[in-house]
Parts: C-alpha cells; structure tokens; sequence
C-alpha cells in the first residue's frame, strides 16, 4: 500500500483572512490534522466552518507522537500538520515529525503561508537580498551572549524571535555586545495591535523603555512580566555588519577570557568555549590554563 501524504500547511499568524484557498482545501480533505494546540486550531477549523480529526502534536509530546503520526501515513491516511500559527517547522516542533517523515519515505508537501519572519524582514527597511534567521536567542544569558557575539561579525540580516518580557534586555545586550546599528521591532503582525518600530537601536530602546514607564530601569520591570510594557508577539530584524570588517581580536585565550568574564559577566567555563572558538585552540587546556593564571 502506498503511504498517505504530510502536507506542512502554513496558517495565520493573526489575522485570519491570511489563511490560502489551498490550506484550507487540503485541511478539509486530510484524514486528520496533527495540531500544536488542538484548542487554539480548533478555533480556526470552527471559523471556517471545517470540521475534522484532530490529535495533538507538540513540543512535550512529539517523540512519542511522531511515530503514531507516521505509522497512519504508512497506511496511507493523508494528514495536515499545522502549529499554533504561521508556518510549521520554523522554531516549532515540526522538525521532528517532518524528519522522521522523510526518513520513512513519506512524501512531505508544503502549503506555503504566513510566516512572521518574513512578513517582518518584508516590512524591515532593512537589506532583503540576503538575510539569516535565528529563531528565538538560547534561554541562558551567558549562551545568548557567546550567539551574539558570534553574530557580530555577520553581514547578513539577521531575523530573531522574542519574548516581550525579554525583548529589552535583549536590545540592550545587542547594542552592547553588536554595537549602534539599525534594527526594525515588529509587534502584533496581522493583528489590530499591529506596530512596526524602525530605527537606531539606540532609539528603539528608549522607545521600549518609555513603554515600560521607567527609563533607564527596563530590565528588571521587564524580567518580572509587568502587565505595563510591551506586549504581543515580536520579531526582530537586525541589520547585518555594514563597512570594513571589525578588526581581528586578540590572538591570546587568556586576554579574551579574561575580557569575556570582566566585560561581559561570562562564567570561566562560558568564556573558555567562546576563546577556544575565536582561537580555535583546545577549550579544556585554555581552561586549565586560565585557572593558573
Ligand atoms: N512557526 C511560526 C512562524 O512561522 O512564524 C513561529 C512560531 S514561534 C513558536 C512564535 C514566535 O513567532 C513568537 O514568539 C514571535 O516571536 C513570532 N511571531 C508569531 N506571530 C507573530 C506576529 N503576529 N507578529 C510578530 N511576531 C510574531
């Protein structure tokens, strides 16, 4: 028996009039629709008046969905995998199943759509012809460091998703670690409460302080979830390095970790990773060696 067809169909990311005549053919013609949040997609399939299977599919489940999801394609039922919104598979737990679709030989069709980093570069201001996406920066603050300081050097638009509880601090570790360039803060895309700041990052970070209703004091207002502030979805879209190349950085490990810890509050683990890396030296024996310092 020939096995069933995974169509990646791509949904709103607000506004529902954003949904394609061909998603909404192939949701009402799949056996069943594998949902981030059965809930919110049922929502969706009610408006449109589709009524269908649904079995959910998400981040704390997929490794034991995955395989039930496949075997029905294997016995040739058809499926729609959709996320909360946008497109499955970009920062959302589609990977997995897309993967191991492909591993088993199932054909994996996409229904393209909405998707927030690219309605956000569209409206960015910012160089369109050749751009990065980074998805949402690591939790852990010495991590979201070391990626942006590897972003630094990266000439290409650089395309982030945040939270709004972070988006501030996030800014201010961009300015401090990439430098003033220009940055463009979507909110709320297809949305009522939809907003698009464009400018210096300086400026947009006095503009999401004044948000906060407390200039200068942002990030720990913004860490504790005030209901002041920020709200909403947001993509960030960062211009890429512009001008002549930074200058090549110190050679000696010791000098860079030592510079990574002082100015960047890393721990000696995070900047010895981050020294061997510009260095491209063992991290364990700079480690070592910083430690006798
Ligand atoms: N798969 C989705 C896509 O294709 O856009 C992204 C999923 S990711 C879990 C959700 C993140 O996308 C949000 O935290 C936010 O950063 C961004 N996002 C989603 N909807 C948005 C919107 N309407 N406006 C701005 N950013 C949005």
């Amino acid at each position: 028996m020939s096995s069933g067809t995974l169509y990646i169909v791509s949904t709103p990311i607000g506004n529902l009039e954003d949904i394609t005549l061909r998603a909404l053919r192939v949701l009402k013609e799949a056996d069943f629709i594998a949902a981030e949040d059965t809930r919110h997609t049922q929502k969706l399939l009610s408006h449109f008046n589709i009524h269908k299977n649904l079995t959910s599919y998400h981040d704390h489940n997929k490794e034991e969905k995955a395989p039930v999801i496949t075997a029905r394609l294997l016995e040739g039922q058809s499926a729609a995998l959709v996320s909360d919104a946008g497109t499955p598979g970009i920062s959302d737990p589609g990977y997995y199943l897309i993967n191991m679709a492909i591993r088993k030989i199932i054909p994996v069709v996409p229904i393209p759509g909405p998707t927030a980093a690219i309605a956000a570069l569209s409206v960015s201001g910012l160089p369109t012809d050749a751009f990065v996406f980074e998805g949402f920066l690591p939790p852990k603050r010495s991590q979201r460091l070391l990626k942006l300081d590897s972003l630094k050097t990266e000439r290409r638009t650089i395309i982030l998703y945040e939270a709004p509880h972070k988006i501030l601090k996030t800014l201010m570790d961009i300015r401090d670690v990439m430098g003033e360039r220009r940055v463009s803060l979507s909110r709320e895309l297809t949305k009522i409460h939809e907003d698009t700041l464009r400018g210096n990052i300086s400026d947009i970070i006095r503009t999401v302080e004044s948000a906060y209703g407390a200039a200068g004091n942002g990030e720990s207002q913004a860490s504790r979830g005030r209901s002041a502030g920020i709200r909403g979805e947001i993509t960030l879209i960062i211009e890429g390095l512009m001008g002549e190349p930074l200058p090549a950085r110190a050679e000696d490990p010791l000098a860079i970790i030592e510079s990574l810890m002082r100015d960047r509050g890393l721990s000696r683990k995070a900047a010895s990773a981050e020294a061997a890396r510009i260095t491209g030296l063992s991290r364990k024996e700079i480690y070592n060696a910083s430690l006798k310092k």
